[in-house]
């Protein structure tokens, strides 16, 4: 206990909710606190405390971010109906991701964390594949509108207003003209910023991480909107990035988001996969499921102005809390959430040069994945794992079999 590895800066610590809350105090109080006199800017993002605050809280640990550089969060409940009710808001709160995504822009990465005795279930997936979902705008800021009955046979328009007052119009469907008189519009966006920004954060993360660098759209349907995109990548590369790539002996590849999905499955893996706003929804879960488990990958947010948000990429594991409430032994995999901690102060080493915390943070990852292939795991990677001597301990079992290896 007497060395102790001391910070300079403090990390900012976003709580969350239900059983990921459990998992992170245990993490702090068996992995990390043992060994770091850990220094953090505390903000509670649990559900109480947004009710308290009417979600104020969120928006002030978004600025601590961008202040301090590095934040760690755990997972959050998105209040729906049903959680109104259990925790009587007052509101229908937004997300808090989604709060945190608005303040910081950049782009999520997501990338599977591979372990000993959890194939993949594609074979060829020898080395990880990390998706690097845009998360600015498309249908995440979109208005859409029903064309229903009172609105049957509407002529629907786009129609683009300059300060200047000229005016630019496109017909989006006349309704009236169609068999059917009603159905579905759907308006959405993005700034050149914001892609701009998206382009630059996955280009400086191949490098970091010497990966080749592939992105796809469908530019053949979407001619203008998804061409944009495309456009602005290869400005952004021709103009800053084809250099330092080929200095770095890695690629920057376009293709059409069909043909990459095919390639996807056929690669090898150990690439990034820069992905739109919704295909990266969609695909990160799609990878991590394949990969193995959601539990089993790690996430970060970075911000084009140089803050970086670490989080697990699976949610509060509600069911698992109840059974918790109940006195219960629960086997939750809490990998993502100490990823989560590792990758957050072992950026805090790097930026504040303090190389003992980063090489903790490094100790911290190969204890964990350590203690899998030794076949100590939970109930998820259980059910995976072809070791033939595995144990399935419980989620504090499991914790405290990584304290012991550090
Ligand atoms: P979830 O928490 O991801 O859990 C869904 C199921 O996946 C669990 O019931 C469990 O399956 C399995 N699972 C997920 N994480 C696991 C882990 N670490 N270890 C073992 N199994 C794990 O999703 P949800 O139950 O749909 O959502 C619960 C709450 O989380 C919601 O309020 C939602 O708003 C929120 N959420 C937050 C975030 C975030 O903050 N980033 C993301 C998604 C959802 P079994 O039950 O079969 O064991
Ligand atoms: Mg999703």
């Amino acid at each position: 206990m007497t060395d102790r590895i001391a910070m300079t800066t403090p990390l900012v610590e976003l709580d969350g909710d239900e059983m990921t809350r459990v998992i992170w105090a245990w993490t702090k109080e068996l992995l990390i606190e043992p060994f770091v006199e850990l220094k953090t800017e505390y903000y509670d993002l649990g559900i109480e405390e947004r009710e308290r605050t009417r979600d104020s809280v969120t928006g002030a640990a978004a600025a601590a971010i961008a202040r301090q550089g590095v934040g760690v969060k755990c997972a959050t409940i998105t209040p729906n109906a049903e959680r109104v009710t259990e925790y009587g808001l007052s509101e229908l709160y937004p997300s808090p991701n989604a709060t945190l995504r608005a303040h910081l822009d950049g782009t999520v990465f997501r990338c599977p964390i591979l372990v000993e005795g959890v194939l993949p279930y594609i074979p060829t997936w020898t080395r990880p594949i990390t998706i690097a979902r845009h998360a600015y705008g498309d249908i995440y800021k979109a208005v859409d509108l029903l064309i229903d009955k009172t609105m049957a046979g509407a002529t629907v328009e786009l129609v683009a207003t300059a300060p200047s007052g000229a005016e630019k119009r496109l017909p989006i469907h006349d309704f009236v003209l169609s068999d059917d008189p009603s159905g579905v519009v759907l308006g959405m966006h993005n700034t050149d910023i914001s892609i701009e920004a998206f382009a630059r954060s996955c280009m400086e993360y191949a490098l970091e991480t010497r990966q080749d660098l592939w992105f796809a759209t469908k530019d053949t349907i979407s001619k203008i909107y998804d061409r944009r995109f495309r456009d602005i990548f290869e400005q952004v590369f021709e103009s800053d990035y084809r250099q330092r790539f080929e200095a770095a002996a890695i690629e920057y590849f376009y293709t059409l988001i069909d043909d990459a999905v095919a390639r996807v499955i056929r690669s090898e893996g150990g690439f990034i996969w820069a992905c739109k706003n919704y295909d990266g929804d969609v695909m990160s879960d799609m990878v991590a499921t394949a990969f193995g488990s959601l539990a089993m990958m790690t996430s970060v947010l970075v911000s084009p102005h140089g803050a970086f948000e670490y989080e697990a990429a699976h949610g509060t594991v509600q069911r698992h809390y109840y059974q918790h409430l109940q006195g219960e032994q629960t086997s939750t995999n809490p990998i993502a959430t100490i990823f989560a901690w590792s990758g957050a102060l072992h950026k805090r080493g790097e930026l504040d040069g303090i190389p003992a915390l980063s090489a903790f943070a490094q100790r911290l990852e190969a204890a964990s994945l350590a203690t899998i292939a030794a076949g100590d795991m939970t109930g998820d990677l259980y059910a995976l794992s072809r070791l033939k001597e595995k144990r399935r301990l419980s989620t504090r079992e499991f914790m405290e079999a990584i304290a012991a290896r550090l």
